[in-house]
């Protein structure tokens, strides 16, 4: 049986060398790492993580809008669905959604919106699932960048790419991309989404108290590990597209594997075909067989051959049997032939004469 243990809560960020408590620098983000296309029934997918964050998002759409009434004529909607699991945190959280959830899933709504072009939509929504299935602080931020990676993977036209990360204070220390504990013991959090394109802000919320130049500093970290975590999305998307065109050029190696070998067995046949010699054999062996018909026929038309005894053995009659009645189903077959042409048949016995020669 699992023993919890609390969670430390001392105010302590800083080692004694003076870097972070997992070793980093003040300006520097977390291990970070993404990938699309893990959800084959949505749309697109992504799986991001950041840290110990571990998050997947989901897109469906666009498609219809349940309940109806709250589609739009003029443009399509966009829904976030934010959910953090029971066991994503170190007390079990309860599974009902609640009111952070909401908040966060409203905010990274509102953070999505400016860069899609949902007036290309009417009637029609496009749904973003959010699921954090490991929590350790700056999950709104790493869902921004799930998001927005999974709502590429999905093909959705973007004017740009957007990435989650946040700045803030602990210990009187500006620090990018705060920890869990950071978030906890810091003096200010200020998460932020940035519009790639044009480095514009389309998410910024502030907890805590900071000085303008702190903040200032602030941004300007924050717009250094963004830039750093657009990259490795760009090399997610561009992987899933390299994984394709590798899929497809060992299918195209395989089919032309296999095309030369039907053209070559079909060289092959047609060679047989017209190969003088093999024409030859295929020529005797014809012979062959209308000689022996002839002969057949032959034994069969001479009375003699079929009445006179035997003189070799029994074996000899036999065969002479045997030829004899290949000879007669020669011979009907011939008959069947000719009936096939009407004029020629004759009236068989016990039906109706239709030239009435019998009167
Ligand atoms: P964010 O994850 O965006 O920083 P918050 O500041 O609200 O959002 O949360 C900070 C951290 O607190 C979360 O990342 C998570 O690790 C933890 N946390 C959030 N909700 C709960 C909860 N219900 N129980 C335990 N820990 C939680």
């Amino acid at each position: 049986m699992p023993i919890l243990v609390p969670e430390p809560h001392d105010e302590v960020c800083f080692r004694e060398d003076g870097k972070r408590l997992d070793g980093r620098a003040v300006d520097e983000l977390r291990p970070f790492s993404c990938e699309v296309g893990v959800i084959k029934n949505a749309q697109g997918s992504a799986l991001v993580r950041h840290g110990k964050n571990l998050i997947y998002a989901a897109i469906y759409g666009p498609r219809e809008v349940h309940p109806r009434h709250l589609a739009r004529p003029d443009r399509g909607i966009l829904r976030v669905y934010y959910r953090m699991a029971t066991f994503s945190v170190h007390e079990r959280k309860s599974p009902a959604p609640n009111r952070r959830e909401n908040e966060i899933s409203k905010v990274i709504r509102e953070a999505l919106e400016p860069v899609l072009f949902l007036e290309a939509y009417p009637d029609s929504q496009i749904e973003v699932y959010i699921e954090v299935i490991a929590a350790d602080g700056g999950t709104r931020c790493a869902s921004t960048t799930a998001a927005s990676l999974a709502l590429a993977d999905a093909g959705i036209p973007m004017k740009s790419m957007v990435v989650g990360v946040a700045a803030g204070k602990a210990q009187g220390k500006v620090l990018l991309d705060l920890g869990d504990k950071e978030d906890k013991v810091g003096q200010a959090d200020i998460p932020c989404v940035v519009v790639m394109k044009d480095k514009s802000i389309s998410l910024l919320q502030f907890d805590g108290e900071m000085t303008l130049e702190e903040m200032k500093l602030g941004f300007e970290y924050v717009l250094k590990g963004a830039e750093i975590i657009y990259q490795k999305q760009l090399e997610a998307l561009r992987e899933k597209y390299n994984k394709i065109s590798r899929q497809a050029e060992i299918e195209d190696a395989e089919l032309s594997k296999e095309t030369p070998k039907e053209e070559k067995t079909a060289s092959e046949s047609t060679d047989t075909a017209v190969s003088p010699e093999s024409s030859d054999i295929f020529k005797s062996d014809v012979e062959a067989e209308s000689a022996e018909n002839t002969r057949s026929a032959e034994i069969n038309e001479t009375p003699e051959a079929s009445e006179t005894p035997s003189t070799e053995g029994s074996e000899t009659k036999t065969s002479q049997e045997d030829v004899s009645s290949v000879g007669k189903e020669a011979k009907e077959e011939n008959t069947l032939s000719e009936e096939s042409a009407p004029s020629e048949v004759p009236p068989q016995a016990g039906e109706d004469n239709p030239t009435g020669d019998d009167k």
